[in-house]
């Protein structure tokens, strides 16, 4: 995907603040934090969003899953967190890279979604 922002990311062509790689997931810092803590993490390999995600992605985004608990507990939410995959039209995704948000910090964020 030659015009994905998070694949020019990953691939060091766009800067952004590290916080763990491997070799199949980058997290880094959302560059417009929502929470005191809010980075994100996502596969190397570039998939749209998790409704293209197949068992091809399983292991990796399990991986994610219980890397982001930890990196959530170093980075300044040892309490509890919060992840969020925007997903699609109706989930309101922006990047069509698939990305899992991790939030938090001291306090209790707000309520999962405001009722409208
Ligand atoms: P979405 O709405 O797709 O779930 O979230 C996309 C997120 O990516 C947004 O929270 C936005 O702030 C973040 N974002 C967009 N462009 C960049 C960028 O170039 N660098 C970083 N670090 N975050 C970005
Ligand atoms: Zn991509």
């Amino acid at each position: 995907m030659n015009d994905c922002i998070f694949c020019k990311i990953i691939e060091g062509k766009i800067p952004s603040r590290k916080v763990y790689e491997d070799d199949d997931m980058l997290a880094f810092h959302d560059i417009n934090p929502l929470a005191p803590v809010h980075f994100m993490i996502i596969p190397k390999k570039h998939v749209d969003s998790l409704a293209q995600a197949g068992p091809e992605h399983a292991a990796v985004l399990g991986k994610i899953m219980v890397k982001a608990g930890q990196l959530a507990r170093e980075h300044g939410s040892p309490e509890g967190f919060r992840l969020i995959v925007n997903t699609g039209r109706i989930g309101r995704q922006d990047v069509y890279h698939l990305h899992i948000h991790i939030i938090g910090g001291p306090n209790p964020l707000p309520r999962m979604i405001a009722k409208e």
